[in-house]
């Protein structure tokens, strides 16, 4: 592919002049301009969220939804009008159903708590797979040890795609949940969600996605994919850290019970007897991190004004570009080579250690992320200790690229 051919390609989006949006892009490192690729951990943020968060901080803060006086109820508005902006995001009508956590990790978390405990029991089996994030696993093992229940494991293939007919057979009627990743944080694969989804409730099994690396990536649609619980963080998608979305059904999140208790999620406390207020304030007790939140809700409108499918299709002309050029290299191999699969390029270079080239990388400015990346069964499943991982993002050009595959090329040859 050559460079006049990914100019056309991705001719709606001008990551350039995207580039320019993010502060921190124009920053140098050991001596040389910072090239980021690694989107995959976080996301940088645009001025135009850091402004917003300031302005909160400057002119709009306080405690929401308890204060009357003005400055309160403004906060409050702030808050509570992001919850549309991520309905609209997602493609979900009811605003109720979009749930504020702290993040991906803690909405996981909630769902293995709140529906587990309600719904789990022992001898019930619950389904994941095996390139899940460590964050849509040991919750679900910690439930299953706590109630007796099971952990069934979706099997991948040497090229990083889930094994559908294993999936298949693995929903029984002792499936309570499905626990899948919308996208592979170390392949890159991007799993076939709707298809799982009908599978599942085939049987009347409910579905959680982890879309952490979904929904910075793509064009999200709920109403499509129609799964039961959909998750993602504000720091994956040019939002700050402290925040993650859960987007339950309402049915499964009125039968839940709550996660954790305290202000905020209460109708009414007597030492005899607490009773709980409706969704979403149910599941979200205490102070929540309120400029966060803001923050989120501007970074969403930032991604919207660019368009998901132009980034959707900027990432993927990136990473062919990215594959063909790092493939090049002999004794370079790439983890996860599915087709469907999004921006993150996994690989090991023979003779090279992971943490050694990530920091080689590090000197020439580039900077890509080096170890097990919460995903050690998958460093199982292809029996490496860890890989080097770009991982790409609306602000990436190819002469981004064209540094990551000369770095190294230079480290590769420090070593041999
Ligand atoms: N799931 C996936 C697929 C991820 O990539 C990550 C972040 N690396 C997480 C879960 C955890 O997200 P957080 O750290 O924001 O809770």
């Amino acid at each position: 592919m050559d460079k006049l051919d990914i100019e056309v390609l991705s001719g709606k989006l001008d990551a350039e002049l995207i580039k320019k949006d993010f502060p921190v892009l124009s920053n140098s490192v050991n001596n040389a301009p910072l090239v980021y690729l690694d989107s995959g951990a976080s996301a940088q943020m645009p001025q135009s969220v850091i402004d917003r968060i300031n302005h909160y901080h400057q002119y709009e803060h306080a405690n929401i939804h308890r204060g009357v006086y003005e400055l309160s109820e403004q906060a409050t508005i702030s808050y509570e009008s992001v919850r549309s902006t991520v309905a609209r995001f997602l493609n979900v009508t009811d605003t109720a159903e979009v749930i504020f956590t702290k993040g991906t990790t803690h909405a996981i978390n909630l769902v293995a708590h709140a529906f587990g405990r309600t719904f789990v029991r022992a001898g019930d089996e619950i389904v994941i797979s095996h390139m899940e994030h460590h964050s849509n696993i040991v919750p679900w093992q910690q439930l299953c040890e706590e109630v007796g229940a099971t952990l069934k494991i979706i099997p991948i293939s040497d090229i990083g795609e889930l094994d559908l007919e294993e999936y298949r057979r693995l929903l029984s009627d002792r499936t309570k949940i499905v626990a899948v990743t919308h996208v592979s944080n170390v392949l890159g694969t991007i799993n076939p969600i709707k298809e799982m989804v009908a599978l599942a409730h085939a049987k009347d099994i409910p579905v959680l996605v982890d879309g952490a690396q979904g929904a910075p990536h793509m064009k999200v649609d709920l109403q499509e994919l129609d799964c039961d619980f959909y998750i993602f963080s504000g720091h994956k998608v040019c939002g700050p850290t402290g925040i993650g979305i859960l987007y339950g059904k309402r049915d499964w999140l009125e039968r839940m019970n709550p996660y954790e208790g305290g202000g905020d999620m209460i109708l009414s406390v007597t030492f005899e007897k607490t009773t709980y207020a409706e969704i979403p304030a149910k599941f979200e007790a205490g102070t929540p991190p309120i400029a966060s939140a803001i923050g989120l809700g501007e970074a969403i409108k930032y991604l919207e004004s660019i368009g998901l499918e132009n980034i959707e299709n900027h990432e993927k002309v990136l990473t062919q570009y990215a594959t063909e050029a790092l493939s090049d290299i002999s004794g370079l191999t790439v983890y996860g080579t599915a087709p469907q699969k999004a921006g993150v390029i996994s690989f090991g270079v023979k003779g090279v250690h992971p943490h050694d080239m990530g920091t080689l990388l590090s000197d020439d400015g580039v900077a890509v992320r080096a170890g097990h990346h919460c995903a050690q069964p998958v460093m199982q499943r292809y029996k490496v200790p860890a890989t080097t991982r770009a991982s790409f993002y609306l602000y990436n050009t190819l002469d981004d690229i064209d540094k990551l595959v000369d770095s190294v090329r230079s480290a590769k040859k420090i070593f041999s």
